[in-house]
């Protein structure tokens, strides 16, 4: 069910446990090749994957289109929410859900720099929260083994508009992927430790600008993507994120 679908009397007879998903993403760069909306089509792919097979099972809220991509910001077209300003929006959010009383309530993210605010909501809205169930799941990190063996590009090769992303999005919509224009790997290497993509997690954190970790603004090996890697992407996450939506359901 998509909360904004339903009329108010819908909502208020739902059974309370169903699980409420909220999906947050971005509007930012992704490259010469992808659109500004990648991430919020990706997460909006997601939830209607999970839609499909659990539809009167789980709630969609809508979808938060704007993220945190202040580092993005040297690339044209990218619009940012500070992440203290995020962090109260999605407490505001699921404040209005719990006062109808639902007690499950999942961020579903499709962009990397919604990470670390979003684990904070889950410890800050969890902690005053305790009889809720509060959690975060961003597509890339839910199937890793799985989707490890279909990265052909290598380390390195997965990140921001990368082999992945690309991908999913010529499955997603192939009529905004420009592959003329997608760029060989262009990322900027400093430490070992630093570098790190979607699949490999750096060891540590660097802070640098996207413009300094990659002048073209794609991270990765975008000319690795394919249609059918995309196809089989989006089936592996999404038969993790149907099994973990319903281990919510059941709780
Ligand atoms: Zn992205």
């Amino acid at each position: 069910m998509y909360w904004d679908q339903l009329t108010s009397p819908q909502v208020a007879q739902i059974d309370k446990n169903t699980p409420v998903l909220l999906p947050i993403s971005a509007t930012e760069q992704h490259g010469a090749h992808l659109p500004l909306a990648t991430d919020r089509m990706i997460g909006e792919h997601f939830c209607k994957c999970v839609h499909d097979a659990m539809t009167d099972n789980v709630l969609i809220l809508p979808m938060m289109s704007i993220g945190c991509s202040e580092h993005h910001s040297d690339f044209a077209g990218s619009l940012s929410i500070q992440h203290v300003n995020f962090l109260n929006i999605l407490i505001d959010i699921a404040d209005s859900v719990t006062k109808y009383g639902f007690k499950n309530i999942i961020l579903l993210n499709s962009h990397g720099g919604n990470q670390a605010i979003g684990q904070t909501f889950v410890e800050v809205f969890g902690y005053r929260n305790q009889n809720m169930q509060i959690a975060m799941l961003t597509w890339w990190r839910i199937a890793l083994g799985q989707l490890i063996p279909h990265n052909q590009s290598g380390k390195g090769g997965c990140g921001h508009a990368g082999e992945f992303e690309t991908s999913l999005m010529l499955h997603i919509a192939p009529h905004l992927v420009n592959m003329n224009l997608a760029n060989t790997k262009s990322n900027v290497a400093t430490y070992p430790w630093a570098e790190g993509d979607l699949l490999y997690g750096a060891k540590g954190s660097l802070y640098r600008t996207m413009q300094e970790m990659t002048p073209t603004g794609v991270y990765g090996s975008p000319l690795y993507g394919t249609k059918e890697k995309g196809k089989e992407i989006s089936r592996i996450v999404t038969q993790h994120l149907v099994a973990i939506v319903r281990d919510m359901l059941s709780c």
